[in-house]
């Protein structure tokens, strides 16, 4: 490989920069309104002509021309930001109060603009490359959105990654097959007249139904799920109640369920409706249960994951390069591309030694600014190496 592979000091200042830029100014999902204006004006520095407003506020930008013959190749960074208040004490905290970068979307972006700036000066692409930044992962599925609009339409394959706490800087986990689970949101709402707290006999109570509920879901990984399919369900939020001498009227439950493996997914849901219905019969409740989004799980093309693996070893040597032996039961849609063409996801080591508890969406998450030409050094061999591939995909 020549260096025009590899990131010069210059660019990684860059780089540095623009993560650190959009740090300050995080967005919630579908109003990265500033982050993608700013995305707009870097490209505009670089010259690659793109589109704004995908899916509200996503950009597709394009470098080259697929030409007869040639193939296309897609790189995507996701642009939202967190409902956290940042504690991280970082000199470029964020400015917007109650929302931050707490999963590296921020480094994402800083990332995918570098390996821009680097597949912007090769004269010789062979093939187009097609930058895709996309609003709103963390929330209401931007991918689905953007591709609904059109974005994939002439793409041959796509590259995505995720700075990754739990690997070391220099490390790059490329895995062929399921690496993220399915990943199915649900609220649970269950309602009763409410009454006097000092009056049991006249109202059914729904804080003690949930409580059994609840109890009873804790059951459904470990009682009616295949043990060899890893699988989880969390309940993560609860509201409900007024006053401690007043027996609650409504109480709604927000969860999750993480899983593996179509059957397993089908069962927990049935089994979930199941106890729902129950709990309201023998609690005398009213209950509903709505799923709220469905990402599907994130599964690694194998001949584009050895083309990942190919890159990842160039980036950063045979020794950098792991696999991931078990399947993430995190979500992550970038899922949805791959429902429509090849891809592989992969992971990039972030992680601050320094820092052993600041995990993603955590207050104090912050990553290693040294993962960010790793990250755009790989992407532009992923591109190279797809459109040199002439096998089909
Ligand atoms: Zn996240
Ligand atoms: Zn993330």
């Amino acid at each position: 490989m020549t260096n025009n592979y590899v990131a010069d000091p210059k660019l990684i200042e860059w780089m540095k920069d623009i993560r650190r830029t959009i740090h300050q100014y995080p967005e919630l999902a579908f109003r990265e309104f500033n982050t993608a204006a700013y995305l707009s004006r870097k490209l505009d520095e670089l010259d690659i002509p793109h589109t704004k407003g995908i899916a509200g506020t996503g950009i597709r930008a394009v470098i080259g021309k697929k030409e007869q013959g040639m193939k296309s190749v897609a790189l995507r960074a996701d642009m939202d930001a967190l409902p956290i208040t940042e504690k991280t004490g970082l000199p470029f905290s964020s400015k917007n109060n109650g929302v931050m970068h707490a999963c590296g979307h921020d480094g994402h972006m800083a990332m995918l603009l570098g390996a821009a700036a680097m597949l912007k000066k090769h004269t010789n692409l062979p093939g187009q490359v097609i930058l895709l930044f996309q609003p709103a992962e963390e929330d209401d599925g931007g991918a689905e959105k953007m591709i609904a609009e059109g974005v994939l339409e002439g793409v041959d394959g796509i590259f995505g990654g995720h700075i990754e706490r739990h690997f070391k800087v220099g490390e790059i986990s490329v895995q062929p097959g399921l690496i993220c689970a399915f990943t199915d949101e649900f609220r649970i709402t269950i309602c009763g007249p409410g009454g006097h707290a000092a009056k049991p006999h006249e109202s059914p109570d729904c804080i003690v139904a949930a409580s059994y509920l609840i109890t009873c879901i804790q059951t459904l990984v470990s009682r009616e799920t295949n043990p060899v399919y890893p699988a989880v369900v969390t309940i993560g939020k609860i509201c409900g109640g007024s006053a401690a001498n007043v027996i609650a009227d409504r109480i709604t439950l927000e969860g999750t369920i993480r899983s593996t493996h179509q059957e397993v997914r089908e069962k927990i849901i049935t089994s979930l409706k199941r106890m729902v219905k129950s709990i309201g019969e023998l609690y005398v409740t009213e209950t509903e249960l709505i799923f709220t989004s469905a990402y599907p799980p994130v599964i690694n093309n194998s001949l584009l994951a050895g083309i990942a693996q190919k890159a990842a070893v160039q980036t950063v040597g045979e020794s950098g390069v792991t696999g991931q032996p078990y399947p993430s039961l995190g979500g992550e849609d970038f899922s949805f591309f791959l429902k429509h063409i090849p891809g592989c996801f992969v992971r990039f080591g972030g992680e601050r030694e320094d820092l052993p508890h600041a995990n993603a969406h955590s207050p104090i998450f912050d990553f290693d600014e040294r993962v960010l030409p790793i990250g755009a050094e790989f992407f532009v061999r992923c591109a190279f190496l797809f459109l040199q591939q002439t096998d089909k995909t």
